[in-house]
């Protein structure tokens, strides 16, 4: 497993008004960093964002929130991996919650698009998360063993990816899991990668919900735990970078 821990933060449809000055504040930080930094701005100003910051000489990865499975064609409103790698990206973010549950997406088009992401060679950081239901009528493993089996594609083999475990209920709602949730689901994501890849992958393992500056450094510490999907708390860059400096 990877020891430099990955921090990405998840701009969802926010950050109009100040993306290039936020995304050159939050450099300042990672140029001190020793993490992989990963900005995932709206599709609009990815390009616009991936330019400045390499302009700026920066290290930060820069990708989309989401693509299409296909590389073109008649599909309104979206826009493929290609696409995104045009605009400058280096990743992009599948299987969100926000997508599953606010658009219906079931696993297996999750899957469709990561092919579609490697196809382009985007490192796909793929979202994986039970609802507060599921964890209540104890269906916790269950769900993320059928969403790690069903969202990562038959034909993943070597190739780079990582996976976000995002309860659903702690995304946006300041509720945070239990070191020990943590750290059993970081165990069943990593139980499972072991058993189907053999050691042959070495993804990040991304925690992700309500990550703030004051629980980064403590979530980092937890076993297994090999970076953060932060969603609000990437926004400001007064915020982003207290939880770059967390990961060291
Ligand atoms: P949050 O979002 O940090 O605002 O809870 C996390 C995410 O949705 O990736």
């Amino acid at each position: 497993m990877p020891h430099i821990p990955l921090i990405a933060g998840n701009w969802k449809m926010h950050g109009l008004s100040q993306a290039v000055s936020e995304a050159l504040a939050i450099d300042a930080a990672a140029r001190q960093s020793s993490a992989r930094i990963a900005l995932f701005p709206p599709a609009t100003l990815l390009h616009r964002l991936s330019q400045a910051l390499a302009e700026a000489g920066s290290s930060i990865i820069t990708g989309g929130q989401d693509c299409h499975c296909e590389a073109d064609g008649a599909f309104t409103g979206d826009v493929s991996a290609e696409m995104l790698k045009d605009a400058g990206a280096g990743m992009v973010i599948l299987g969100h919650s926000e997508r599953r549950h606010g658009h219906g997406e079931p696993c297996a088009l999750v899957a469709k698009k990561v092919l579609g992401a490697l196809r382009v060679g985007l490192e796909p950081v793929i979202c994986i998360g039970e609802t507060l239901e599921e964890r209540l009528a104890g269906e916790t493993h269950a769900v993320l063993n059928r969403q790690l089996r069903a969202s990562l594609p038959e034909e993943l083999t070597g190739q780079v990816f990582h996976v976000a475990y995002e309860p659903v209920w702690a995304i946006g709602t300041g509720h945070i899991p239990t070191d020990e949730q943590v750290v059993d689901a970081m165990v069943l994501v990593k139980s499972y990668l072991e058993e189907r890849f053999h050691g042959q992958v070495t993804p990040h393992v991304l925690y992700g919900g309500s990550v703030k500056p004051d629980n980064a450094a403590h979530l980092l510490t937890l076993d297994g735990v090999g970076g953060l999907l932060v969603g609000g708390a990437s926004l400001k860059a007064a915020d982003f970078n207290r939880i770059i400096a967390a990961a060291g």
